[in-house]
């Protein structure tokens, strides 16, 4: 009982944070850019964000433990812009807490953007 409870928890979080991020992309665009600007690190390929709520079927999991994404290139909105704040952070490290996401965020909201920010 206490697994299933542990487990609607999970997806009920993960399930929320799917439609912040997309609300966020979709009608917050200003909110998303800023957040960005707060944004520093570069993707590790741990996988995480690619398995919240369901393991994406364009993951590739490699044996060395990396993952890839089949579309990469042509990857929806959501996806590009993940992590977009520490909530997208604790998302992902409910899932995978072992290993943090290579991305961090700095605390002044106008700090100018990174490189990768900014083609975000
Ligand atoms: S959780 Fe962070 S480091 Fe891991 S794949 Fe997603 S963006 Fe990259």
């Amino acid at each position: 009982m206490v697994r299933l409870v542990n487990k609607a928890r999970t997806c009920a979080l993960h399930g929320a944070g799917k439609v912040r991020r997309w609300f966020n992309h979709t009608a917050r665009r200003d909110h998303v850019v800023r957040r960005l600007r707060r944004r520093r690190g570069e993707c590790v390929r741990c996988g995480a964000c690619c398995k919240l709520l369901f393991k994406c079927p364009l993951l590739v999991e490699r044996p060395d433990g990396t993952t890839a994404c089949r579309i990469h290139g042509n990857r929806p909105g959501n996806c590009r812009v993940f992590p977009m704040d520490e909530n997208d952070l604790g998302d992902r490290d409910h899932l995978m807490p072992e290993l943090p996401c290579g991305y961090y965020f700095v605390e002044a909201d106008d700090a100018p953007p990174t490189e990768a920010a900014a083609a975000d």
